[in-house]
Formats: C-alpha cells, structure tokens, sequence
C-alpha cells in the first residue's frame, strides 16, 4: 500500500563509520518496506566537515568562499554515494545525487547561500520508478552553476526545504540524541527530552547556541508549517516534535537553556560620545559583510564612552582589524578583544506574561560569583555574556533554577 512521502535526515554522526551507514540503510529500507516513499537527506561523515575546514585553513586562512564551497561540498557527496551502495546491498533501489543535480538554485553567498527554488523534477521522476532518493545536504547550485554551501548546519535546512517542496507527510530528522533537550544533554546530565516544542522557541534555542537544528531550517519550517520530528538514529524512541502550536494549559515559563560558544566580543574604549559615532563603526562592520551580535554602550561622564559589541569568531580577525581604523579614525582609544567568552541563554514563551526571569537568572548567576559582561533580551529569551570557564557552570545552575532538571 502506498502511504506518502517521508523525507528523513541523518546527521554526520548518524554516518560516520561502515557500522553506522549500514545502520542507517536498514532504517530506511524498512520505511520503504512498510510502502513510503523515501527522501534521504545525508550530512558529511562524522567530523568531515570540520577536517575540511582545518585543512583549508593549513593552505591559506583566508580562503576564498567560493573555494570553500567546492571544498565542503565534497563531504556530502562521499556519504550519499556510500548510503545508496549500503541499500542496495540489502537489495533496494536507490539513487544519490548532489544538490546541484536535484535542482537546489541557491543565490551566490558562498559559505551561507539562500534557497531560492527548487526543481524537484528529477527527484519526483524517481520516486516514481520506486527508487529511494538520497540527497546530498548543506549544497545548492548557483543560476551559474557555481556549487554553494548553505551554512553550517544546512543539512537540516535541505531536509526542510525538499520537505516542503515534495510537500512530504513527515520530515524527520536523525541525530545523536534523543530529540530536543530542557539543554544540551552532553553538558546538562539532568536535562530531559521535551515532547513537542513550537517554531518560535525551537527558533530562538536554535539561534541562541542548540545546534542540534540549524535555526535558518527552523524557519524555513515555521514559514511552511512543515511539522519535523527529531529523533535518534540509534534507536526507535518517540523524539521530540517542531510544530506551530503546542497545547498546554498554561505556557511553560522557561523551556530551555542554551550556550553558546561561537562568539567572540571587541571593546573600543574612550569613544568620542557624539551623534553618528556609533554609525559610523557598526556601517564599516555591516559594510565589510560581518554581521554584530550584542552591543553595549557605557556613557561616562567625561563625554566618552566604551563601546562592546560580539561578533562570530569566523568573521573576529576580519571585525578586529576593521575596529582598529576606525578607531583611530575616530579619535577613539584602544581596541580591546575577549575570545573567551560565551552566551548562556534562558528560553521560553511563558517569559513574556511572568516577570522575574531575568531577576531569577541574574541572581543565580551571582550565587556561582559568575560576572555579568553583557545581557541581551527578546520577547522569549534572556542572554548574558560571561567568561567562557563559567559557561558548564552557568548551564547547570540555570537548568536547576528553573525547575527543568529531572
Ligand atoms: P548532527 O550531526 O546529527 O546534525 P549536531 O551535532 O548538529 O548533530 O546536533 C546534535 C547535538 O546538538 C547533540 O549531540 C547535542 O550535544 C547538541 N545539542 C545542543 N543543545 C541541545 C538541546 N537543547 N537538545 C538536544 N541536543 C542539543
Ligand atoms: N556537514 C555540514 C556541517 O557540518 C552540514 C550538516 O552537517 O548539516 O555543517
Ligand atoms: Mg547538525
């Protein structure tokens, strides 16, 4: 009987040995025995991606993104390949392809290109002669046919798109964990898996450091309303659903805690404290394409300030070089730079009609003698910057004071 179409994402860990990949082949050969049509998104092997990007680096450290692009890509297309030879050693047809022959248009923002169609012509006619249908993640193709990267991550934006493209009864994705966790359940022994978690706030973890979905996925998902189911590749537990509303009684007030490790943080001190200062500095940096996190600003009395912002530790040498000109150009003082940070955030709809989170999360971390460098806000969310020895710490004592601990 035929019962519609799933598209299921294995992560790199879910592939990343011989063992693993016949795993994942028996998984989905079974989808295809009980009568779905199968579209299979696969990431690099285990830490592939990563290697890459070391060794890139070894050649030059500044590569170019179009090089990159061409280089990264190549993770995907070794797994593909090998999954298809795993199915159809259990005797099932199977196809793999790159993103670029599947018809993934991307624009031309090497290293973190945007979807802008797909023609999913090819994948369609497949599927039709009962073939499975695997596809190489995180990669799309230019007008131009130059082969891009969608970003960090973009495994789980290829999965959603084609999810919605091919309008897909589930789109399910196969990590290392269980699902979604109150935290990250490599730091947070006690955190517990949530059943079901709407866009917004698996948005917001997801931006704020809960890598286990990419957060561009995360909204590509709330924009279509494609339901996602994260689960374990290791076993055949009930994993956590991505959807539009989850129906509680009241909402929770915190669902999760998040980290973040990726930021670094500059400091340009003595800043002249007059109109358009501020202009200035952060339309160089958005100029030259990095894009700043957090921003603070302390007003002295002596009519200069300090101004500290973040920026992602990819773009830091770029962004510190570029504040050190324009502070000299502004008659401004030294540049100071912290690599050693990280964002620790506290997550949940409920934030928004319970005061005192911010209050609560504050004193916690003064209870753990933690300083608070920076603090940010959403409607959802609360963040603060605080020096990275501190972050394990944070986590769990955050996790503990907002009762989400098991
Ligand atoms: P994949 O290779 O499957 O894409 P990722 O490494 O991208 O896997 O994401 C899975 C990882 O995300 C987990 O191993 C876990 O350590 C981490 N993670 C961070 N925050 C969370 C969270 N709140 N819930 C679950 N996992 C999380
Ligand atoms: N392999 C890519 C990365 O490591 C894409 C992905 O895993 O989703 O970022
Ligand atoms: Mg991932």
């Amino acid at each position: 009987m035929h019962k519609g179409l799933i598209v299921q994402k294995f992560g790199g860990s879910s592939v990343a040995d011989v063992k693993r990949i016949q795993n994942v082949a028996k998984r989905v050969v079974s989808y295809k025995k009980k009568g779905y049509d199968l579209v299979v998104v696969v990431s690099a092997l285990g830490d592939t991606t990563d290697e890459l990007v070391e060794l890139a680096g070894k050649i030059n450290p500044e590569p170019s993104e179009r090089e990159m692009d061409m280089l990264l890509s190549t993770g995907e297309q070794i797994s593909v390949a090998l999954l298809a030879m795993a199915i159809h050693k259990l005797g099932q047809e199977a196809i793999s392809f790159t993103g670029a022959q599947v018809g993934i248009i991307t624009d031309s923002s090497h290293t973190r290109a945007r979807i802008i169609k797909i023609n999913a012509d090819k994948i369609k006619e497949e599927l039709s002669k009962g073939k499975i249908v695997i596809v190489a993640g995180f990669q799309g193709v230019t007008l131009t046919h130059d082969i891009t990267t969608l970003g960090r991550g973009g495994s789980d934006l290829t999965a959603v798109a084609l999810a919605k493209e091919l309008l897909a009864c589930e789109c399910e994705i196969y990590t290392d964990v269980e699902g979604i966790y109150t935290a990250d359940p490599r730091i947070e022994r006690k955190a517990r898996k949530i059943n079901a978690i709407t866009y917004d706030e698996m948005l917001e973890m997801a931006s704020l450091g809960a890598q286990v979905m990419q957060a561009r996925s995360v909204e590509v998902a709330k924009k279509f309303n494609v339901p996602i189911h994260v689960r374990s590749s290791f076993s055949n537990n009930q994993g956590t659903l991505i959807i539009k509303e989850v129906k509680r009684m009241e909402d929770v007030v915190v669902s999760g805690i998040t980290l973040d490790k990726t930021e670094a943080k500059i400091t340009i001190c003595n800043v002249p404290d007059r109109p358009g200062v501020a202009a200035k500095i952060f339309g160089e940096l958005s100029g030259a394409g990095i894009s700043v996190d957090m921003i603070v600003q302390n007003v002295s009395h002596l009519r200069q300030t300090d101004i500290s912002f973040t920026v992602k530790k990819a773009e830091f040498s770029k962004a510190i070089k570029l504040a050190k000109r324009v502070a000299s150009g502004i008659g401004a003082g030294d540049v100071l730079e912290d690599v050693d940070i990280a964002r620790v955030s506290v997550v949940g709809v409920g934030m928004k009609s319970h005061p005192g989170v911010a209050a609560g999360m504050f004193d916690t971390l003064a209870k753990h003698k933690i300083n608070i460098e920076m603090i940010s806000t959403s409607d959802i969310s609360i963040s603060c910057i605080i020096k990275r020895k501190f972050a394990k710490t944070a986590v769990r004592a955050l996790h503990e004071k907002f009762g989400l601990s098991k």
